[in-house]
């Protein structure tokens, strides 16, 4: 049995990244060895990414949502949402002053609509963002399963990053977390059109999901590698009551600290096994810690999403329960953020898109 010690010391190595490797460093217990995982984390993200934190300021626009998935707060089911779409202008104005605050991007994330109306929508909406920051706002969008056209509209209307989250690696999993209407294959043949596309590809799963065993964790780390993802976007499962997952995960409140540690392991453990893409670090960290979103940074992760959504819709759009800084609007969690992050000794990348290594690196060889 080799040690904790002897893994790290070759992790380097593309041969000692291995499945086996991956499972006994998810497993690590002990509050010092899992700390030697985080500074191995580090010290290869400050290798391939350098020390700079990126800010993508999000808006959340709606939760109006046709997809039902069992784990989500805001399913077409649950009739204690009060459902909301934000107004052009409103968007416009929370992407106008990311873009005076020196925030590279911003984020555009809603529930899943494929109506005619929203994708117009969407398509005014990215032109105008554009317009607004003379093409310098970096743009990356969430929106769910769409159809080719749909997505390659978006992309030539400005949007250069996809975040399309595939929750799970394995089919069988993926069928308990979803109604018999959802299907795991055609998320994966989203996934596959928005590479194709040419948007720098993200994904990403949650973490310590009722189901989901060890070997499924490591199984979606090497998915992530095999699928050649550009950006990762993940965090631990947290509970909604509201929703039918709920009763397979009792007692949350004693299992928070396991949740969050597993969740900074599979951070830490992507970037060891994935070095140069882009990985956030995920406002669901902050939900079970205070400082989850620096630890985050500590374990491997180089983003960070502040919400600049306007603060009257951000109750009304909790995915899991007790969402952090839905109270603090745009200017104070810009404060913070940067006390926090200064904190912990990292550089913010200001006004830059920060894109990821990974999809830089790609582009080059395909240009040569
Ligand atoms: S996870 Fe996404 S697609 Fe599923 S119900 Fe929630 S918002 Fe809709």
């Amino acid at each position: 049995m080799r040690t904790l010690n002897q893994i790290l010391n070759k992790i380097d190595s593309e041969d000692e990244l291995t499945k086996d490797n991956f499972k006994f460093l998810l497993q690590l217990k002990n509050r010092g060895d899992i700390d030697l995982l985080f500074r191995k984390a580090y010290e290869i993200k400050q290798k391939y990414v350098g020390n700079k934190t990126y800010f993508r300021g999000i808006v959340e626009l709606s939760n109006i949502c046709r997809k039902d998935c069992y784990y989500c707060g805001i399913r077409r089911s649950n009739k204690n949402v009060n459902r909301f779409v934000l107004k052009e202008e409103q968007i416009l104005s929370a992407a106008k002053w990311a873009y005076e605050n020196n925030y590279g991007s911003v984020v555009l994330q809603s529930g899943e609509r494929n109506d005619k109306a929203f994708i117009e929508f969407i398509e005014k909406t990215l032109m105008e963002i554009k317009k607004l920051s003379d093409g310098e706002l970096g743009i990356t969008i969430s929106f769910g399963e769409q159809s080719y056209d749909t997505y390659k509209r978006w992309f030539e209307a400005g949007a250069h990053r996809y975040l399309l989250r595939i929750e799970t690696s394995n089919p069988e999993h993926y069928k308990k977390l979803h109604p018999p209407d959802h299907f795991f294959e055609e998320r994966l043949n989203c996934l596959k059109m928005i590479k194709d596309i040419g948007y720098q590809t993200g994904t990403g799963v949650m973490i310590g999901l009722p189901f989901q065993t060890v070997d499924d964790l490591v199984s979606d780390l090497f998915f992530f590698k095999e699928f050649d993802i550009d950006m990762l976007g993940m965090g631990p499962y947290l509970v909604n009551e509201d929703t039918p997952l709920a009763k397979e995960f009792l007692n949350f409140e004693e299992k928070k600290d396991e949740q969050y540690l597993l969740g900074l392991k599979m951070i830490a453990c992507a970037r060891i096994l994935l070095r140069d893409v882009n990985i956030a670090s995920t406002t669901a960290l902050q939900a079970l810690k205070y400082s989850g979103r620096e630890m985050g940074l500590l374990a491997g992760a180089n983003i960070i999403m502040p919400n600049i959504t306007p603060m009257e819709y951000r109750e009304a759009y909790q995915l899991y329960d007790n969402k952090p800084c839905i109270d603090d609007d745009a200017e104070l969690c810009l404060d913070c953020l940067k006390q926090r992050i200064y904190g912990i000794e990292s550089e913010i990348g200001y006004g830059e898109w920060g894109d990821s290594p990974h999809f830089k690196k790609k582009n080059l060889i395909n240009n040569i």
